[in-house]
């Protein structure tokens, strides 16, 4: 007879992929009770800084009925979007405390901040602990290629970032190559976001980050690595579960700028240092970058602490202020960002604009016809050329 099946969703198929891989280690599957409440209440799982409890708790009328009926040592089919992707074999049952489980993660039950409302759309008030199988996974072959290219490298002190490139700028780039100097591989983990992505497509990022590696970096130092942003790391220990992914990837260290995403919420709770010297036993080294911006006397980027001039010769790279200038279809001059970068943004922002931007282009540069193969791309890249041509002066 067929298993029965659990119905969960893709972000719940790629976290316990994320499980099943090694990479939230030292845990591999989900939870038990028992378990779960030490993690949650220590903090700590097998010795070692662990954030919250990773169980499995999928929502819905069906996936009750078969957790509450369930028989011991049953196997259950995971279905995600209309197919079986994968099984638990199950060892216990247990009802959860959805405020308990959502204040774990984001450390408030507050509905505005971000994930808060969409992890109570999620859970379920019963959870299933056991092992875990999940087919195809994408993971597994990252993992691979990130350990494959370390032994083929040699490489003994292999750095991290996460990048979300929203968007890339050169602040970005500035970070990445002073992290290379210090290190024989750097691993950029892109950030894939779940559920709605509109800020900037996941395909734009990658295809930014993507530029820059493969035209500024050398070729064998870097791997640009997709990462699944799942709910995990959606909460105020961003910093702990990236120092875990990033050590289970291989990774001695991980560089982190100043206004790293889970650094506001640390800070409120007190000293950024103690976090970091707390999540020692995670076996990770964890980098704080000063903050780089542009100064207006030295005419370069410039880190804050290394330059005399004071805030009011300073420019901030204010990353969403930029993003709204490229949604607003400005390009961000040349110092903010390069110009092949805002102009691949551009283009994937505005698709629409093609024919018009090709009779401009036809009109300026004095050709008959429309081009067939114009694209929108190298017109925002010559454009930018002609902001910089000052030859009347
Ligand atoms: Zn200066």
């Amino acid at each position: 007879m067929a298993n029965r099946q659990l119905y969960i969703d893709k972000e719940a198929v790629v976290t316990l992929g994320l499980l099943q891989d090694g990479l939230l280690y030292p845990a591999t599957s989900v939870m038990g009770e028992a378990e779960s409440k030490e993690v949650n209440k220590t903090k700590k799982y097998n010795g070692i800084t662990y954030p919250f409890a990773l169980i499995l708790a999928p929502k819905g009328k069906r996936n009750e009925q078969i957790l509450t009926t369930l028989k011991p040592n049953e196997i259950l089919d995971f279905v995600c979007e209309g197919e079986i992707c994968g099984n638990i074999a199950s060892k216990e049952v247990f009802k959860i405390d959805k405020d308990e489980r959502v204040e774990a993660i984001y450390g408030t039950n507050n509905l505005d901040y971000p994930g808060v409302k969409d992890t109570y759309r999620r859970l379920g008030n019963y959870a299933i602990s056991g092992e875990i199988n999940i087919n195809n996974r994408e993971t597994k072959k990252y993992k691979e290629i990130v350990s494959s290219h370390i032994k083929k490298t040699k490489a003994s002190r292999v750095s991290s970032m996460m990048v979300a490139g929203k968007p890339f700028h050169r602040v970005h780039e500035r970070l990445i190559r002073t992290a290379l100097v210090k290190c024989d591989l750097m691993i950029l983990f892109i950030l894939k976001p779940y559920g709605d992505d509109d800020v900037l497509s996941y395909d734009t990022r990658y295809k930014t980050v993507k530029y820059f590696c493969d035209n500024y970096l050398p070729k064998d130092r870097v791997l640009l690595i997709p990462l699944d942003n799942t709910y995990i790391f959606g909460g105020f220990n961003t910093l702990i579960l990236n120092a875990i992914v990033a050590k289970n990837f291989g990774c001695n260290e991980l560089v982190i700028g100043q206004n790293y995403a889970g650094l506001g919420a640390i800070y409120c709770d007190g000293s950024f240092t103690s976090v970091v010297d707390n999540i020692q036993d995670i076996g990770i080294s964890i980098d704080i970058m000063s903050e780089f911006v542009y100064c207006d006397k030295c005419s370069t980027l410039v880190s804050t602490n290394a330059c005399p001039h004071g805030r009011h010769h300073h420019i901030n790279y204010h990353s969403s202020s930029i993003l709204k200038l490229l949604k607003m279809g400005i390009i961000p001059p040349a110092l903010f960002m390069r110009k092949e970068i805002s102009s691949i943004i551009l283009s994937d922002l505005f698709p629409q604009r093609l024919e018009e931007l090709n009779k401009i282009h036809q009109h300026l540069s004095s050709r008959s016809e429309l081009l067939d193969d114009f694209n929108s791309k190298d017109f925002y890249e010559s454009l930018m050329d002609l902001y910089q041509t000052s030859s009347l002066t």
